[in-house]
């Protein structure tokens, strides 16, 4: 990033189109958590937030799943679902938050008795089935380190994510494990334990593993937490690997201050809550909001077994009674492109927030959640590393569409200008890009990339953690994504965000979704270039083609529009969801995709 961020190609142009949604916070729903963003944020301190969690009795530290379980039993809310989950075969299971203390109780003993130690990795390569969120945070009573593994990964990702963070024990399900692990065995010479679950509930009894389900009736349900250090590992996450090849990123027990934090504040979590996290665990999202932060604060979580599926969702917010919903952009693209008539068909009148993280998050969909579910899409933003959400629409803030809205309390966010001879600048003009940048501090932060100190240092400059995301600040505080730093094209001398031409695009009723690169061209630097998919009833077409190149010049600009227009039945994206712009430039350039292990298929 050159100091000429100033020659700005085209930032704003969408935005300025969509007015701000106004907040009447507590309306048809409980008051805000944060209802006064100025005074929760000069008021704030992490010492205060230790205060509203409990600790390990007889001060022996802090442990996420003492905190996200045991707490709400010892304060007799036993009873209480903690989990309701949702079969792909139409059936459905209970659990209370007795249930699953004494589940994961039994989880911890069975790590006991196979003498996992505190600090030993445990993986987890499961669909969204009960016994993942089980062994996760029986994992974490037992000090051990959670590893999720995304259950659609092939063999190599498995193995290379396996091996390279020393597993010892590795749950999964017979299936799973005979098609992905089984005839890769050889190679994974640390996994001392495979223990399986069959999906169809059967025993089993197959040559280096042990019966998951048969080893956990023979433990005792009660089990007492060790001494827990809060700076102690406790989550080992890998990145999406939108950028290149993942990264491990190590998380602590700490951590729960954040996770509890931002379900008060960002999805302003309440007592009587039924709350949704469509992310799968493998996936930091998932596990963080997906299992943590909604039992922090003893709400309802729900899980559903199945991947998307437009009208199952739209009958879950319904039937489910769902009040707090958190998504992904893709999802919400996918729900566009299914049609306003069928979300219309639903009726889901306790739903009162929903909110997206993942990747930018276009103004129309925005706008789209007000019309098709009667409620606006709040963005928040926030990284593997980050550990919890950072910069948020909040219930209480307005929302100005297509902004990831605003830092946390507890959270300092800036924008910075790296500088040709070392070191950063911050940007104090408003509306001026630069690289987001983030003062250290925060609980959740990681705590190291596995294995590559190095690159875990250069993410720290001068006292900042850089993101490697360009995103400017308003003259209000409000935070925009510009692009990733690796994405931004260089056009003619103009700096160009793909997420704005993005945007613009997909306001065309045609298109369901954009990506955009920039191709080498000897005279403009770089080209601008548009992949795009189609909604349902439109065909690839030149007069399409010319249509949509018309639409974007006519928002954009003519230096900021695409100047070439590709359709493709669907986006390369990653297994997490987001539009793979890198294997979009290889395959223009004609180069070798470097890391694809999470490509989806
Ligand atoms: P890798 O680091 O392996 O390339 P990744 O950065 O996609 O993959 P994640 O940690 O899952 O891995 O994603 C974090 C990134 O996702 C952010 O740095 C940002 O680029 C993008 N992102 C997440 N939420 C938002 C958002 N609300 N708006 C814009 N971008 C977002
Ligand atoms: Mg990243």
């Amino acid at each position: 990033m050159a100091s000429s961020m100033q020659e700005n190609g085209g930032f704003g142009v969408v935005q300025d189109n969509y007015p701000t949604i106004h907040k009447s916070p507590g309306e048809g729903g409980p008051t805000p958590n944060l209802a006064d963003y100025e005074a929760t944020r000069a008021a704030f301190s992490w010492d205060k937030i230790r205060e509203e969690l409990d600790g390990l009795p007889d001060n022996q530290g802090l442990n996420i799943a003492y905190e996200a379980v045991d707490r709400h039993v010892a304060k007799g809310q036993g009873d209480k679902i903690a989990l309701r989950w949702l079969g792909k075969m139409g059936e459905s299971r209970e659990f209370s938050f007795d249930d699953l203390r004494r589940q994961t109780n039994r989880f911890a003993n069975l790590l006991q008795t196979l003498r996992i130690a505190e600090g030993d990795r445990v993986f987890v390569l499961c669909t969204r089935i009960p016994e993942l969120y089980i062994a996760a945070l029986g994992t974490l009573k037992h000090r051990a380190v959670f590893c999720p593994l995304f259950s659609a990964f092939g063999p190599e990702p498995i193995s290379e994510r396996v091996n390279s963070g020393d597993g010892r024990v590795l749950v999964t399900t017979r299936r799973l494990y005979e098609k992905k692990v089984a005839p890769y065995r050889d190679i994974l010479p640390n996994l001392e334990f495979v223990l399986l679950v069959d999906e169809e509930g059967g025993a089993i009894d197959l040559p280096g593993t042990l019966d998951l389900v048969r080893l956990m009736q023979a433990q005792s349900d009660e089990y007492t937490i060790g001494p827990t250090d809060p700076e102690s590992m406790a989550l080992l996450h890998f990145t999406s690997g939108t950028t290149g090849k993942p990264k491990g990123a190590i998380h602590v027990h700490q951590a729960v201050l954040m996770h509890y934090m931002t379900g008060k504040y960002a999805l302003d979590l309440h007592d009587e809550d039924i709350f949704w996290c469509t992310a799968d665990p493998g996936w930091v999202t998932g596990t963080s909001y997906g299992i943590i932060a909604p039992l922090l604060h003893g709400v309802t979580m729900l899980v559903d077994e199945p991947d998307f599926d437009g009208p199952r969702w739209y009958s879950i917010l319904q039937e489910q009674h769902v009040t707090v919903w958190y998504t992904a952009p893709t999802a919400i693209r996918m729900l566009m492109k299914l049609g306003r008539d069928l979300a219309k068909q639903y009726n889901h009148p306790q739903l009162r927030f929903v909110a997206s993280v993942g990747e930018p998050l276009n103004p129309e969909a925005v706008v789209w959640g007000q019309k098709a579910l009667g409620l606006p899409i709040h963005d928040n933003w926030w990284q593997t590393e980050t550990g919890g959400i950072m910069i948020a629409n909040l219930p209480a803030l307005d929302i100005r569409p297509g902004s990831m809205g605003r830092p946390l309390p507890g959270v300092t966010a800036t924008i910075v200008r790296r500088l040709e001879g070392g070191g950063i600048e911050e940007v104090t003009a408003p509306d001026e890009e630069g690289e987001l940048a983030l003062k250290p501090g925060w609980p959740s932060m990681f705590r190291g990339y596995l294995h590559n100190e190095a690159r875990y240092n250069r993410c720290f400059v001068d006292g900042w953690y850089l993101t490697e995301d360009l995103a400017k600040r308003d003259a209000d505080g409000y935070f925009w994504f510009v692009g990733r730093a690796d994405d931004v094209i260089k056009s003619a001398g103009h700096l160009i965000g793909p997420f704005e031409v993005e945007s613009a695009l997909i306001e065309h009723p045609a298109v369901a979704e954009a990506g955009v690169i920039g191709v080498p061209e000897p005279t403009l630097g770089q080209m601008v270039k548009a992949f795009v998919s189609l909604n349902p009833g439109y065909e690839p077409s030149e007069a399409l083609k010319r249509e949509l190149l018309g639409h974007a010049r006519k928002r954009l600009g003519a230096a900021v529009a695409p100047k070439e227009i590709a359709f493709e039945e669907k986006l390369p994206k990653t297994r997490s969801g987001k539009i793979m712009r890198r294997l979009l430039k290889a395959r223009e350039t004609g180069e070798t995709l470097r890391d694809t292990s999470t490509l989806e298929d």
